[in-house]
C-alpha cells in the first residue's frame, strides 16, 4: 500500500500517519502528495490538483485527507444517503471533490482511481488528541452544544489543553500531538466510538482499492 496525506498542517499529518499505521497494523509506504495545504479552505482548494497529480504521475493507491470542522455543520448519517450532499458540511465537500475530480479519469498505473480516505475532526484535531483523557470532549457533546447554541468548549481551549500554551512553536505542537496520537495507536476503538468523523476515515480505509476489472 502506498499512501499520501493531505491535511491542514505538518502536525496534523504527523498524527494521521500514526493513526493510519495503527489502523493498518503495518507501516505503509508514504509518498508526498505533491502539494501542501495550510488550514481550511486551502485543503479543499488544492485537493483536485493533488488527486490529479497522484492519479497520473504516481502509483500512490490511497489518499488520506482530513480537515477540522471548525464552526461548520457536523456530518451526520443523514448526509450519507445516496445523492445527498450538504453544501456546508466539510465531509460532504471533500467527498464531492473526490467524486467530481476522478469521474472522467482513465485508469492509470494499474488502478481505476486513487482510493478516497476522508476524515473530519470535530471541531479540530486537538479534540481527537484529548479523546480518552477528557471524557467531556467528544463529537456528540460538540454537536449538542452547536444545536443549543452553547458550545461545551472552544477550539482555543482544546489547543491550550493539548499544548499547555496558546502559541506553541511548530516543533512543540508536533511533539505534543505525536505523544497523544501514540496513545491511540494500539487501540483506536475509543476514538472511533467518540468521533464519527474518525470512524468514517477508518471505514474508507477498509474499502478495497478500486481495481481495473
Ligand atoms: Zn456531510
Amino acid at each position: 500500500m502506498k499512501i499520501a496525506f493531505l491535511s491542514e498542517s505538518p502536525a496534523d499529518e504527523a498524527v494521521l500517519r500514526i493513526l493510519v499505521e495503527g489502523a493498518l497494523k503495518e507501516k505503509p509506504t508514504v509518498a508526498s502528495a505533491g502539494y501542501r495545504a495550510r488550514g481550511w479552505p486551502n485543503v479543499l482548494q488544492v485537493l483536485p490538483a493533488v488527486i490529479r497529480h497522484l492519479h497520473f504521475n504516481t502509483d500512490v493507491d490511497t489518499l488520506v485527507v482530513t480537515g477540522d470542522s471548525d464552526d461548520s455543520p457536523v456530518h451526520t448519517t443523514a448526509h450519507d444517503a445516496p445523492q445527498y450532499y450538504h453544501p456546508h458540511c466539510r465531509m460532504c465537500q471533500l467527498r464531492a471533490v473526490f467524486r467530481q475530480t476522478g469521474k472522467r479519469f482513465p485508469a492509470a498505473h494499474g488502478r481505476l482511481r486513487v482510493r478516497r480516505v476522508v476524515g473530519v475532526a470535530v471541531p479540530a484535531l486537538e479534540a481527537w488528541l484529548l479523546c480518552g483523557v477528557e471524557d467531556s470532549v467528544n463529537e456528540a457533546a460538540w454537536t449538542e452544544g452547536q444545536a443549543r447554541g452553547i458550545l461545551p468548549y472552544t477550539r482555543a481551549e482544546l489547543k491550550l489543553r493539548v499544548y499547555r500554551t496558546e502559541r506553541p512553536s511548530l516543533p512543540h505542537e508536533i511533539a505534543c500531538a505525536v505523544r497523544e496520537a501514540e496513545r491511540h495507536r494500539r487501540d483506536l476503538r475509543r476514538l472511533e466510538y467518540d468521533f464519527p468523523g474518525f470512524a468514517a476515515l477508518l471505514r474508507d480505509l477498509r474499502e478495497p482499492i478500486p481495481e481495473i476489472s
